[in-house]
C-alpha cells in the first residue's frame, strides 16, 4: 500500500495519529481537516484556530502541497474555462471547469505527462513526468471553487494521465472526495475514464460500485485497437470487454465507452457495425468523440456526416449513444495540448 505524507493526502486516521504524533489533543485533527476538504485554504496559516506551534509541527512534517494557478482561458461560447496549474516542484498541469444545466463539472488530471502512448493523444507526448498525490488531484477541484465561488458537483478523471497507472492515489482521492467531512460529493457524482488497464478494472468495480466508469475504447476489433492504443497489445479486446461486464454485472450500473472518431480510420460505417456487435447485450452508452486534432499527429476529424452515419447504424442497434458536445472550442486543446504549449512556450518543452 502506498502512503503519503502530506497533509491534504491524509485521511482523518492518519492525520488524527498526525496530530497526537506531535503531541496535541485529538479534536485537532477534524479541526484541521476541516480547514483542509471544506472551507479549501490555500495556506497553512489560514488555519486560524489552530495555535501556530502546532500548525508549524505539523507542516514541518507532513507540507501542505496542492496546485497554483498559473494561466486560466475562458471560453467566450461556453463558459468553459481551463486552468493551467503549477505542482509544488514546478510540473505543470491542466484542468478544465464546464458548466451544464445540471452542474459544474471539472474534469482532473491524474498524472503530470503519460506513458500509455495512444496515438492521438497531446498528454503522452512527452512522456510521463510523475504521478499526482491524492492532495494534486484534490487541489484541482478545490483551487477551482474557491477561485471562482462556483460548487462543483461532478467531478471527472478525465484529464492528463491514466487513472489506473497511478491506481492507489486515484483511490484515496475518491475517498477523500466523498467523506463526509470533507466536500462529501456523491461517488455517484464521480466518473473515472481508463484506457483499458484489465486487472485494475476488477478491482475498481469491486472497491468502488458507485463510481461511473468510462473506458476508451477508440476501435472494434484489436487488430484496428492496436494501432491506435499500445495499451491493447498488453490486454485484448475479450479481456477488456469481460472486464468491462463484471464491472456492469458487479454494480448494477451502466458503463459508458468512448469512442474518438478519426477521419478514415475507425469511423466506416463496417466499424459502426462492428462495434455494436461487440457491445450487444451490454447495459452501455457510447459517447462518441469527434477526434481533437493534435499538431504532433496527421489524424484527422471525421465530417459530420460520418459521424451521424457512425451514431444511427448504433441507435438502429439500440444502442445509446451520444455525440460529445466540443466544449471551449475556441480556448484551443483537450487531451494535454495546453500544457504542452505552456512548456514549449517556456523552455521545458
Ligand atoms: N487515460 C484515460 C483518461 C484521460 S484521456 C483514458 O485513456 O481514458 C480522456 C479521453 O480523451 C480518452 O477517451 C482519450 O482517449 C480521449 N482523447 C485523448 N486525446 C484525444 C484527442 N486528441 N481527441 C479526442 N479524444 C482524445
Amino acid at each position: 500500500m502506498e502512503s503519503w505524507k502530506d497533509i491534504r493526502s491524509l485521511n482523518m486516521e492518519e492525520l488524527t495519529d498526525a496530530v497526537t504524533a506531535a503531541g496535541e489533543k485529538k479534536f485537532r485533527a477534524k479541526q484541521i481537516y476541516g480547514w483542509l476538504h471544506q472551507k479549501l485554504i490555500r495556506s497553512g496559516d489560514e488555519m486560524k484556530n489552530v495555535p501556530a506551534a502546532c500548525r508549524e509541527k505539523l507542516l514541518k512534517e507532513h507540507p501542505l502541497y496542492g496546485v497554483t494557478e498559473v494561466e486560466r482561458y475562458v471560453s467566450k461560447i461556453d463558459g468553459t474555462t481551463k486552468f493551467l496549474f503549477a505542482l509544488h516542484d514546478g510540473n505543470i498541469i491542466e484542468s478544465v471547469l464546464m458548466k451544464y444545466r445540471h452542474g459544474n463539472s471539472v474534469c482532473i488530471s491524474s498524472q503530470a505527462g503519460c506513458r500509455m502512448g495512444c496515438r492521438f493523444c497531446a498528454s503522452t507526448l512527452l512522456g510521463l513526468e510523475r504521478n499526482l498525490y491524492p492532495s494534486e488531484m484534490l487541489d484541482q477541484i478545490y483551487a477551482i471553487q474557491k477561485a471562482t465561488g462556483e460548487r462543483v458537483s461532478h467531478v471527472v478523471v478525465m484529464g492528463t494521465g491514466e487513472p489506473f497507472d497511478n491506481f492507489e492515489a486515484l483511490c484515496r482521492m475518491i475517498e477523500l472526495l466523498s467523506d463526509e467531512n470533507g466536500l462529501h460529493l456523491s461517488r455517484r457524482n464521480i466518473t473515472v475514464s481508463t484506457c483499458g488497464i484489465v486487472p485494475k478494472i476488477y478491482t475498481f468495480a469491486d472497491r468502488y460500485p458507485q463510481v461511473t466508469l468510462a473506458i476508451s475504447l477508440h476501435a472494434p476489433n484489436d487488430a484496428m485497437r492496436r494501432e491506435l492504443m499500445p495499451i491493447a497489445n498488453r490486454y485484448s479486446m475479450e479481456e477488456l470487454m469481460k472486464a468491462a461486464a463484471y464491472y456492469v454485472e458487479k454494480t448494477g450500473r451502466r458503463i459508458t465507452f468512448e469512442y474518438s472518431l478519426v477521419k478514415d480510420n475507425n469511423d466506416c460505417r463496417e466499424h459502426a457495425e462492428m462495434l455494436a456487435a461487440l457491445v450487444k447485450g451490454l447495459n452501455c452508452h457510447i459517447n462518441l468523440i469527434p477526434v481533437n486534432p493534435v499538431k504532433e499527429r496527421e489524424y484527422e476529424q471525421s465530417g459530420m456526416e460520418s459521424i451521424r452515419a457512425f451514431q444511427h447504424i448504433l441507435e438502429k442497434h439500440h444502442i445509446q449513444v451520444t455525440v460529445r458536445r466540443e466544449m471551449g472550442r475556441d480556448i484551443s486543446a483537450a487531451c494535454g495540448q495546453l500544457r504542452k504549449g505552456y512548456k514549449e512556450r517556456s523552455g521545458n518543452g
